[in-house]
């Protein structure tokens, strides 16, 4: 049975197509720059990577490029063989928490919360909606990054605002990441060879979340309403006072629409350095002598740790501390800097398992009180799973 996922931007199309139930990648690619000149698409077949540029105005005309793909390419010999698609959604508000086959109502629920991912939910519609045109046979399935969170008690997830705000705008943490946080803490209680654990898993990639996930439920995790909370990330800020906001809106004279691209876009490693937001660049810096280099990455380490250090309280223990995503699984120097702070926890770095990158790999040592893992995340596999257990 072939299963699709499919993760929808405003202008681009991520998708991957594996052979369930063997897990089997069969091709993956991504369409970029839809509705805007200069649009192109790369597709990852047989370990070669292929680029070709072509008009693509819109998200429709893709999905007709992509079902061509797949036919030229022998992949499927016609479309009836798509048995279902996944699609990504960022925001599920408190309606999903599991991944549902999407029918009207459910297109309205996303559509409803538009307003909490004005980005990202718009263009998963978008993606949904195109896919339904051109196969309109296959199960299509919504897989939202929140529903993983849904777990969390009340005193986790409601703010300390006044209560209305909850009750009439839906204003509460809904956290981000989950499909990865579901991914990675699923494969760590695998390697632990047991459920009934308590895990700390930090996704740290460009967006970046910390979740406290006890026998595989979430308890606590440090996205909020939207995914600007919790840690530093490449160019949004994370938690701080919230009276920043409105006194820096008055000092600038800016709107709140303003203030959002500021906080999101324009902070974090970005903010702070003023000379990038991938960590590879900070990293260079740091090794040139760069001070705000420097002082970003001394910022982000301790906003892991902190939240590290706050989860192992609230858990009352912890069995492993999972590191995931761009930076988790590849920047060394980011992880030996984390895992020497946790020293006081009888937590110790191997040196010469933490010297690599991408690998699933034990890098602390075999005397450590709490293991430290890096495992790879794989988002796409954790969608097609689903959809096909939906679709099957
Ligand atoms: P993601 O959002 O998971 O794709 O992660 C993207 C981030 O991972 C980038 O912004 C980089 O900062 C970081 N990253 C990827 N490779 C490396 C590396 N070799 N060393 C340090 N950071 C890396």
């Amino acid at each position: 049975m072939k299963i699709l996922s499919v993760n929808a931007g405003s202008s681009s199309l991520k998708f991957q197509m594996y052979e369930m139930p063997e897990e089997k990648a069969l091709i993956s690619g991504n369409f970029e720059r839809i509705g805007i000149h200069n649009s192109f698409y790369t597709i990852k077949i047989n370990g070669e990577k292929i680029k070709k540029e072509m008009d693509l105005p819109n998200h429709k005309v893709a999905f007709e490029t992509l079902v061509k793909e797949l036919e030229e390419n022998k992949v499927v010999d016609s479309l009836e063989e798509i048995s279902g698609i996944g699609h990504r959604v960022v925001q599920g508000g408190a309606y999903f928490d599991k991944t549902v086959v999407i029918d009207d109502d459910v297109i309205a629920k996303i559509e409803e919360l538009n307003v909490l991912a004005p980005l990202h939910n718009p263009a998963a519609i978008t993606g949904i909606k195109a896919a339904m045109e051109v196969i309109p046979n296959a199960v299509q399935t919504a897989v939202f990054d929140t529903a993983f969170h849904q777990t969390m008690p009340e005193e986790n997830y409601i703010y300390a605002v006044p209560y209305e705000w909850y009750t009439d705008y839906k204003v509460r943490r809904y956290g981000a990441h989950g499909t990865s946080h579901m991914y990675v803490a699923n494969r760590m209680n695998e390697i632990l060879g047991r459920t009934d654990t308590k895990l700390i898993t930090c996704h740290l990639g460009n967006g970046a979340s910390v979740s406290a996930v006890v026998n595989g439920k979430c308890v606590n995790t440090s996205m909020g309403l939207t995914p600007n909370a919790g840690l530093i990330m490449g160019s949004r800020c994370g938690d701080m006072d919230a009276t920043v906001v409105t006194y820096m809106m008055d000092q600038l004279k800016v709107s709140p629409a303003e203030m959002d691209i500021l906080l999101n876009k324009k902070s974090g490693l970005l903010g702070v350095t003023n000379l990038s937001s991938d960590m590879r660049d900070i990293d260079a810096g740091v090794l040139e002598g760069n001070e705000r280099c420097e002082l970003v990455k001394r910022m982000f380490v301790n906003r892991v740790v902190e939240y590290i250090a706050k989860y192992y309280v609230e858990m009352n223990g912890c069995d492993a501390i999972v590191f995931t995503a761009g930076i988790g699984e590849n920047s060394i120097t980011t992880r030996r800097r984390i895992v020497n702070k946790l020293g006081v926890l009888g937590i110790y770095l191997d040196e010469e398992a933490n010297d690599s990158r991408g690998e699933e790999k034990l890098i602390t040592t075999a005397d450590s009180k709490i293991p430290c893992y890096v495992i790879p995340t794989d988002e796409e596999l954790m969608i097609d799973r689903d959809t096909y257990s939906l679709a099957k």
